[in-house]
């Protein structure tokens, strides 16, 4: 989608610190980091939110979990974790292109603000 922030990020058109591409999905960096590791995992394929998810999607978000478990191995995550998908105004979701931050590397709390 043209307007679309993360479809630019994906298309180059908007720099971000890339650390894993395959054909469905990138991750990168979150610009503003929550926690000492966090990163995006993203469809390229524009879907605007968890509430955009039909039956034909289930085993892509199947593979952005996959991938989000990989990379944490990878970024040293081997006391946990927490992926949180943020979905329309009262989730928190700022940018409209389905989106799931992998945050580690400090103690999560419970509940979130
Ligand atoms: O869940 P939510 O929609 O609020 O998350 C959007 C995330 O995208 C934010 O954590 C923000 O820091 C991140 N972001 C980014 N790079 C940009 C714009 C936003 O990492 N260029």
């Amino acid at each position: 989608m043209s307007d679309c922030l993360f479809c630019k990020i994906i298309n180059g058109e908007i720099p971000s610190t890339l650390i894993y591409e395959d054909e469905k999905v990138i991750a990168f960096k979150d610009i503003s980091p929550q926690s000492p590791v966090h990163f995006l995992v993203i469809p390229k394929e524009h879907i605007e939110s968890a509430d955009f998810i039909d039956k034909n999607k289930v085993p892509l978000i199947g593979h952005i979990f996959y991938v989000a478990s990989k990379i944490a191995k990878e970024q040293g995550l081997e006391c946990g974790y927490r992926v949180v998908n943020n979905c329309g105004n009262h989730g928190g979701q700022t940018v409209n292109h389905i989106h799931f931050h992998v945050l580690g590397g400090r103690q999560m709390m419970w509940p979130p603000g």
